[in-house]
């Protein structure tokens, strides 16, 4: 099978300046030749970009490309969400990726709201039935803030049983943790696809930052020799392809039923990785 015939999702986020947003309509251009499922838009937690994704949302969907933007519902009322929502099935907007978010600073728990992505869930379900497919979070390292393992398995079948029809998880360099993470999900009922969150690696600094906050980790390996590349953009990037690609094939081989790419608003790694990947 083919890697247009699985499925493929691209990630971008928000720009704020007009020369951005003709960039980007540039970027999803050329993404679009790898016939995409679909393109997925960020949203800060607590409608900090709401403007933006919703602009975003709007320029995809006058491509006539499927869409789904991301709903992080922590420090939003439900009638924000409902009026979001609402809004977003008037475009047009048929999927979605629901999320807890991360809680924006000075700002505590148990206020207004619904406090973890299962309660959102279960609210798009209860609220609008199969309007919108929805998509959840995964993190086959597990989440930061996991109190265990087990827990945050416990956690994201929570999510799956509120009514997700798939999952895309966060990035990571080590497929064994995607599989184990599969086989423990699967243990407890959950047949939905998880599809594997593919970070093209560009920078050095930029992906150890990343990392550092979401609990992804870089092997030792490899943040070693990204690190003694310094500023060698060429060498990273080919390092990167090698790298990033191999774990692709072997997510592919071992069953994954697409890839979603965390693009950074750049079409060329991730367009040189699927264009790999297809004579794979
Ligand atoms: P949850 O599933 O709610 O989990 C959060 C934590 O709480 C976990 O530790 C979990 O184990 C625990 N937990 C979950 N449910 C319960 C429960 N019922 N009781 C007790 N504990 C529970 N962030 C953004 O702000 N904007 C984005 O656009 C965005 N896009 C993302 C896309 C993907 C594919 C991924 C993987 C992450 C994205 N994030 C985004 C980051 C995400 O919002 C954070 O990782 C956030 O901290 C957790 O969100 P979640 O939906 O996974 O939370």
């Amino acid at each position: 099978m083919s890697l247009s015939q699985k499925n493929l999702s691209f990630e971008f986020f928000p720009v704020r300046t007009p020369e951005g947003r003709a960039k980007q309509i540039h970027i999803r251009q050329q993404l679009r030749e790898l016939s995409p499922s679909f393109f997925s838009c960020t949203s800060g937690a607590g409608g900090s970009t709401r403007e933006g994704t919703l602009q975003m949302v709007r320029d995809i969907l006058a491509e006539q490309t499927p869409v789904a933007p991301h709903l992080p519902c922590i420090g939003m009322t439900e009638e924000e969400i409902k009026i979001l929502l609402d809004e977003y099935y008037a475009l047009g907007v048929r999927r979605l990726v629901a999320l807890r978010g991360d809680i924006p600073s000075g700002v505590g728990y148990g206020m207004q709201g619904f406090r973890y992505a299962n309660e959102l869930v279960e609210f798009v379900r209860q609220e609008y039935n199969d309007k919108f497919q929805i998509i959840v979070a995964a993190y086959p390292e597990y989440h930061p803030q996991a109190q265990s393992a087990a827990d945050d398995v416990k956690n994201f079948v929570r999510k799956v049983k509120a009514g997700a029809d798939f999952a895309i998880t966060q990035y990571f360099f080590n497929t064994d943790a995607y599989f184990r993470f599969v086989d423990d999900v699967r243990a407890q009922g959950v047949d939905i696809p998880i599809i594997p969150g593919i970070m093209p690696i560009e920078s050095f600094n930029k992906l150890a930052r990343f990392s550092d906050l979401c609990g992804a980790e870089i092997p030792r390996w490899l943040r070693l020799k990204l690190h003694s590349y310094a500023d060698d953009t060429a060498s990273i990037k080919a390092l990167a392809l090698d790298v990033v690609g191999e774990m692709c094939e072997r997510l592919l081989d071992g069953g994954a039923s697409g890839l979603h790419f965390y693009t950074m608003n750049n079409a060329e790694l991730t367009t040189t990785l699927c264009n790999r990947l297809e004579k794979h």
